[in-house]
């Protein structure tokens, strides 16, 4: 079962971005003063159903809620509890979100409720002071509270870090004894020139072009106190996993710019206005909002999901050093990652 691409790729993970907005704004993801969507171009959380519901027809197996911050999308919930039921018929097998952390107090045991078993949960830093540089709005100890909230409720944690040069490389191997501790697997992203993050005079104001630092560096610093045996296992996404000798904790890697993941890509995304993209890092894209509002039954969704698979590239062309620019001109908010 599933959708099959051009290149013969079995598609059954979609990530839906539920929202563009978000209660902070990390310097390499938004700028400060963010333009966000109208409302009335957003999909409705019950259009939002009936889209993911006719991916999960499709073959899609695996959801992840995304953003922005998934949790400041108003009735959020309500979305999250009728998606269950997919979880429950056996349809759907996973059901997860990425998420800032910073609703997870609020959210936690509602979460655990609908079926959702595991979150990402993004933190750079364990530094308070510099949580707030990086996020701008965001408060590290709420975040903190967040994630022991999720722990009680059961979920299983997995921290997503994105390796800054001179902002949180002397954190990597505290994050790694602090995540074993906690039980919690850990992540690490390359930093992705997504989006134009402009100053008053035209240029690059994200400082991602020389924040850039290859995971393969990152890795090679943590093996000078860790033992790290390459891991056979595969997740649902594009990272390569490692075992750490001494915690048994799994340690994953996102390398976009230095290593192509792309020939194992097996997803598809959707924005919250219903535009979905078949590749974070190329543009073409296709409308499916319109084709929901066109029509009350699902057939010619059907055939636009069919048709915007057939199109899916075969991967990205991301670039980074001194020429380094937006490879692709939305913010990653707009796609979540
Ligand atoms: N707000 C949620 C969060 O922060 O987890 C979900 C959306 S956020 C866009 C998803 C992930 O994208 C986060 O882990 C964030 O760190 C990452 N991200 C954002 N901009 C990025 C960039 N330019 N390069 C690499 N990762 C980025
Ligand atoms: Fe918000 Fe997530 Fe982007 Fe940070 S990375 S600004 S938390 S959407």
């Amino acid at each position: 079962m599933g959708m099959k691409d051009p290149f013969g790729r079995t598609v059954d993970y979609l990530r839906v971005s539920v929202t563009d907005r978000c209660d902070f704004r990390c310097v390499y993801c938004m700028s400060e003063d963010m333009t966000f969507l109208p409302k009335k171009d957003l999909l409705t959380l019950e259009e939002m159903d009936r889209l993911c519901s006719a991916f999960i027809s499709k073959g899609v197996r695996k959801l992840r809620l995304t953003g922005g911050e998934p949790l400041v999308r108003k009735n959020i919930m309500w979305l999250i509890e009728r998606l269950g039921r997919h979880l429950q018929s056996g349809a759907l097998e996973e059901l997860t979100l990425t998420t800032n952390g910073s609703q997870l107090s609020r959210y936690a045991d509602d979460l655990a409720r609908a079926g959702v078993r595991r979150l990402n949960v993004s933190l750079d830093t364990l530094k308070p002071g510099k949580f707030a540089e990086i996020t701008r709005w965001g408060r590290l100890p709420q975040v903190l509270e967040g994630l022991q909230a999720a722990k009680r409720a059961g979920l299983k944690l997995k921290i997503n870090t994105v390796a800054l040069k001179g902002v949180n490389d002397d954190e990597y191997e505290t994050l790694v004894a602090w995540c074993a501790d906690e039980g919690f697997d850990l992540t690490f992203i390359e930093v992705m020139p997504m989006g134009v993050i402009m100053d008053d005079n035209g240029a690059d104001d994200s400082g991602r072009a020389g924040q850039f630092i290859s995971l393969e560096t990152v890795r090679a610093q943590l093996a000078r106190r860790w033992t790290l045996a390459e891991s056979s296992f595969r997740s649902a996404g594009p990272a390569r996993y490692f075992n750490v000798g001494e915690t048994g904790q799994r340690l994953g890697f996102i390398t976009p710019l230095s290593h192509n993941f792309c020939e194992l890509c097996n997803r598809v995304r959707l924005t919250c206005t219903g535009m979905l993209y078949m590749c974070l890092g190329q543009d073409d894209s296709a409308d499916l909002r319109a084709v929901l509002r066109g029509s009350e039954t699902d057939e010619a969704l059907y055939a636009a999901i069919d048709a915007a698979i057939a199109r899916k590239p075969r991967g990205h062309d991301f670039r980074v050093g001194p020429e380094a620019q937006a490879a692709v001109s939305r913010h990653m908010s707009v796609t979540g990652g």
